[in-house]
């Protein structure tokens, strides 16, 4: 059979493409998914289905990838989780829910992206919301497939009332919706989390969908390379259950994540020739930016004794603060993540942890191949804080947090000594900066690492609706089309960006 369209990855973007695009009934639909499937929200083991579940040691091994980075120069050894299952990472994930700034899109269309302004991409973060809190607002939606709401605040735990309440006595705004355009400051996140249970795109698309003939589901099958001929991806070589099969379509779309789908592109000769060359694969088309711009929200995990036993798994991210570093040109470029943890490093303490974190970086990464297989994890080096600016806003961040943390009298009572963090390093910069990147961490939004653009940009991989330059038949998308990050977790952006191709897909585009 060739299908019309066939999907890799079925993850945050996959499972939208898929549920939208098959709303077309004479459109023949194949969903390819690595991991598991689990048929309905009842039958999802409580790691995936219940919100608490989401760092590398949480999440069952059997959905995780399994990654592991370079962070920094001086760190080589961080796991980088990604959900492997039918909702990837939209499974795994911790369900903060932020869309992107209009400054972002303002960047995106400077970067010759102009038709992603916030004017074009708003109605289609509304479209895949239902906000239980703010639906009613002009820039929100109520009635889409991604239930949203914020913990009021009488429902915090100690450790939230003692960070909002250190925030607001530090000077920063009250921001009541994190999404209302324009806000900064601190208040409830929007979490995609109803009840308790993680709205991925499993659950939530790809569930109202699943019914329709047009639609085939084929999990536990790993997409090893796709089939070209002449200039044209025609299908995917696959592997499942051990067994090598290939299946063919009219359009392949390559929703794999922005470490899944670079990867694919090269294993199939797509990428920067030299590279290819290196790791013994016959180039078929030079794409220099395929794998190139790897973006993330660095970030440095701070901690403290928790002086009370957390009762609540889910206690954490129910308030948040973002602000703007001190002389920076970029607003709200800096996120604070705050939680009460159970345990600590596998062992019995309950913690108070904080994550400052850059909400916009400016230095990259890189993502390369290191064999011509797909059973070999991709060479991941984040090259964090290597540039001055992005030390310089991240060391005000730990400093402002620990000063919050240890200064402020909302603590007492919350948490004692410390577990992680600088100690007299805070002191220096240079010594602090050494600290920084011996313990820089992932913020889990790797992105960008086939990023669309102009055809004069020879870093861009696709064009602004996915397509694939120099190959028919193929587009992406998925993390990696982001010509950059957003301030903002990344996870409603990439859903947005489903939302959008789709819709233009769906229009013939
Ligand atoms: C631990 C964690 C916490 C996070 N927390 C948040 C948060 O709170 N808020 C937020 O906004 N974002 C968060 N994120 C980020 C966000 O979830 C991801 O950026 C987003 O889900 C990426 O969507 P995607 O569609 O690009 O990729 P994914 O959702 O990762 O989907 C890719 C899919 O492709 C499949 N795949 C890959 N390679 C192959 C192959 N060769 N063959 C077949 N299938 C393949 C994968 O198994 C996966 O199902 C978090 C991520 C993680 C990992």
């Amino acid at each position: 059979m060739i299908y019309d369209t066939l999907v890799v990855g079925s993850g945050s973007a996959g499972n939208i493409l898929a549920s939208r695009l098959t709303e077309d009934s004479t459109r023949q639909l194949l969903l390819l998914e690595a991991g598991p499937d689990y048929a309905s929200t009842d039958a999802l083991p409580a790691d995936i289905r219940l919100g608490y579940g989401t760092t590398s040691g949480i999440i069952a091994e059997s959905h995780d990838w399994g990654y592991t980075g370079v962070a920094s120069l001086l760190r080589d050894d961080m796991p980088i989780p990604r959900g492997k299952l039918v909702g990837g990472s939209s499974a795994v994930n911790a369900q903060i829910f932020l869309r992107g700034i209009p400054e972002d899109f303002a960047a995106w269309t400077e970067m010759g992206n102009d038709r992603w302004s916030f004017e074009q991409v708003l109605p289609y973060y509304c479209k895949l919301e239902n906000d239980h809190d703010f639906g009613s607002e002009a820039f929100h939606g109520s009635d889409g497939p991604i239930g949203v709401r914020r913990y009021p605040e009488e429902e915090w735990g100690p450790d939230q009332r003692a960070w909002a309440k250190a925030c607001r006595q530090a000077g920063f705004p009250e921001c009541p919706d994190a999404n209302s355009p324009g806000s900064t400051g601190i208040g409830p996140y929007p979490l995609n989390n109803i009840a308790g249970v993680r709205q991925s795109t499993a659950v939530t698309y790809l569930a109202a969908a699943r019914n329709r003939p047009n639609l085939h589901v084929m999990a536990d099958c790993t997409t090893r390379r796709l089939l070209l001929e002449n200039g044209r991806a025609v299908g995917v070589e696959v592997e499942c259950n051990g067994m090598v099969d290939m299946l063919y379509a009219e359009e392949t779309v390559l929703c794999a994540g922005a470490i899944g789908t670079p990867q694919i592109l090269m294993l199939s000769g797509i990428g920067p020739a030299p590279h290819l060359q290196e790791v013994g694969i016959t180039v078929i088309h030079h794409l220099p930016g395929v794998g190139g711009n790897l973006r993330d929200h660095p970030t440095v995990n701070l901690s403290w004794n928790l002086m009370y036993r957390p009762t609540d798994l889910f206690h954490w991210h129910q308030a948040g603060l973002r602000f703007t570093a001190t002389d920076s040109h970029l607003y709200n470029d800096m996120i604070v993540y705050v939680g009460a943890g159970p345990g600590y490093a596998g062992g019995s303490v309950d913690h108070l942890f904080v994550r400052p974190t850059l909400n916009l970086a400016v230095g990259n990464g890189e993502l390369r191949l290191r064999t011509d297989s797909i059973g070999d994890q991709p060479r991941l080096n984040y090259r964090y804080f290597e540039e001055q600016f992005d030390r310089e806003r991240q060391r005000e961040a730990i400093r402002l947090c620990t000063e919050l943390i240890e200064e402020h009298p909302a603590f007492r009572g919350i948490c004692g000594g410390v577990l992680d963090g600088p100690g007299d390093a805070l002191q220096d910069d240079q010594a602090l900066d050494r600290w920084m990147l011996a313990n820089a961490d992932t913020g889990h939004h790797s992105s960008s690492t086939c990023k669309m653009g102009q055809p004069s940009d020879p870093m861009a991989v696709a064009d602004q609706t996915g397509r694939v330059y120099g190959i028919e038949g193929l587009r992406i998308v998925d993390a990696s089309l982001m010509p950059d990050s957003v301030r903002a977790n990344i996870n409603a952006t990439v859903m947005m960006i489903a939302e959008k191709i789709a819709a233009e897909m769906a229009g013939g585009y």
